[in-house]
């Protein structure tokens, strides 16, 4: 074929572990089943020249410093700390839960009382974990973690999750603390900024190296044949690295069954009118059935008078075949699924070269960062 390196998915994963193979003088294939790059970072103007995120909402954060010293390299950034309000009882209030959302949702003359609590019990920690709230010795922190769940987390999470809150795993609701103090922030990292001009052109630079090529609109499965042991090609047997970042069970056609995951239905609304909600997000951890409303003027900084756009996310079942719900969007991180992936991962490992890397691939719920900085590990392991 003339290439050293085949990999599958033009996402994060793959463009990065594309691009640090052809910088070491690697000839790398990229193969992507969609029409675009970008994987699910995909953005790019909508009809109304309003940019939108067109697989949910991305914003980058991180505490690594190799990952933002790497991705510097590829685009200019502006700094942009994200905010979420919460529609909790008719009023929005800061999410990640804070000392001012206690303020206007605790009857008055409480807050005080658990502010200082709180401060007593957890002196210089700046935040805890609903779930250990919920569970503190003392009576008073207890009740207000329980307080904080049933309001933020506990409708949200059947939403999104489908299923009963308690077999949710902890991590997952780790992801949003709870603030001990009045930063409304929600990320806690390092570096918080966006890309000026979209996610998406700094994908192009990322693959637009010589020794790259990028091959739109191809399925691997029809370009990749895994037979007993080895990887063929179009025709012949392919000896160099195959780094795959899709599903893991699609790839060996489910042959343990399919790995369970959650979907979305996105749907986006253009409004004529300059604003339509005073944040980038507003979530709707209750009564409505979507979770969050995400206006992406805000997100970007994009200035575009009379127009604007949101998008509603509504959370529902992964459906492979589906005319909705037919993107693999979360893993559903559970000791039995994890046992099935490991199947899918040992018989991967038959197949010299086959490489597994990415939120789809590793079966995990890896942020941005976090994939980035995978597919660099390995890289680095591929070129040792
Ligand atoms: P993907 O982006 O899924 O890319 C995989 C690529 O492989 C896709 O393009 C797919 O088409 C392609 N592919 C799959 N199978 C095949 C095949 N057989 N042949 C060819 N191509 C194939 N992270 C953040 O850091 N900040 C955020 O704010 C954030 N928000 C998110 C919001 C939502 C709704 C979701 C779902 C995720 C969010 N993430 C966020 C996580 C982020 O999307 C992932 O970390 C990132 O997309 C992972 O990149 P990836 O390359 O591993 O996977
Ligand atoms: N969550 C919640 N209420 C909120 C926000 C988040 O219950 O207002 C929980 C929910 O279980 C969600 C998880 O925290 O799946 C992680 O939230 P995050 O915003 O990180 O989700 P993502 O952006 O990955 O969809």
């Amino acid at each position: 074929m003339g290439y050293d390196a085949i990999v599958v998915g033009a996402g994060c994963s793959g463009a990065v572990v594309a691009r640090c193979l052809a910088e070491a003088g690697r000839q790398v294939l990229v193969v992507e089943k969609r029409p675009q790059i970008g994987g699910n970072v995909f953005d790019g103007p909508d009809e109304n020249g309003v940019l939108v995120h067109w697989y949910g909402p991305h914003i980058f954060h991180t505490s690594s410093q190799r990952v933002w010293d790497y991705v510097q390299q590829f685009a200019s950034w502006h700094p942009y700390e994200h905010r979420v309000l919460g529609r909790i009882d008719g009023q929005l209030v800061p999410i990640p839960f804070n000392f001012t959302s206690l303020e206007r949702l605790y009857p008055a003359g409480e807050a005080q009382a658990v502010k200082e609590k709180l401060r007593e019990r957890f002196p210089g920690q700046r935040t805890a974990s609903v779930l250990d709230l919920m569970h503190d010795p003392d009576g008073q922190v207890r009740a207000f973690g329980e307080f904080v769940f049933e309001k933020v987390f506990l409708h949200y999470t059947a939403k999104q999750w489908d299923t009963p809150v308690e077999q949710v795993d902890r991590s997952v609701i780790n992801r949003v603390p709870v603030v001990l103090g009045e930063d409304d922030r929600y990320f806690q990292d390092t570096f918080q900024f966006m890309p000026d001009g979209g996610f998406t052109p700094l994908f192009q630079r990322m693959l637009d190296h010589p020794g790259i090529q990028v091959r739109l609109n191809c399925d691997a499965r029809q370009l990749l044949r895994l037979e007993v042991g080895r990887i063929t090609v179009e025709g012949g047997v392919f000896s160099g690295p195959v780094v795959y970042t899709g599903p893991v069970d699609e790839l060996f056609d489910y042959a343990y069954g399919p790995l369970p995951y959650r979907s979305l239905d996105l749907q986006f609304q253009q409004l004529e009118e300059d604003q339509f909600q005073p944040a980038s997000v507003v979530n709707y951890p209750n009564e409505e059935a979507f979770t969050r409303i995400t206006e992406f003027k805000h997100l970007t900084g994009q200035r575009l008078p009379g127009h604007t756009t949101v998008l509603r996310e509504y959370p529902m079942a992964y459906d492979p075949l589906g005319e909705r719900g037919n993107i693999p969007y979360y893993v559903i991180s559970n000791p039995e699924n994890l046992a099935l992936y490991q199947k899918y991962a040992a018989l991967a490992s038959e197949y010299p070269g086959l490489r597994l890397c990415g939120r789809l691939a590793d079966y995990r719920y890896y942020n941005m960062d976090a994939a980035i900085l995978r597919a660099l590990e390995l890289a680095q392991e591929l070129l040792a």
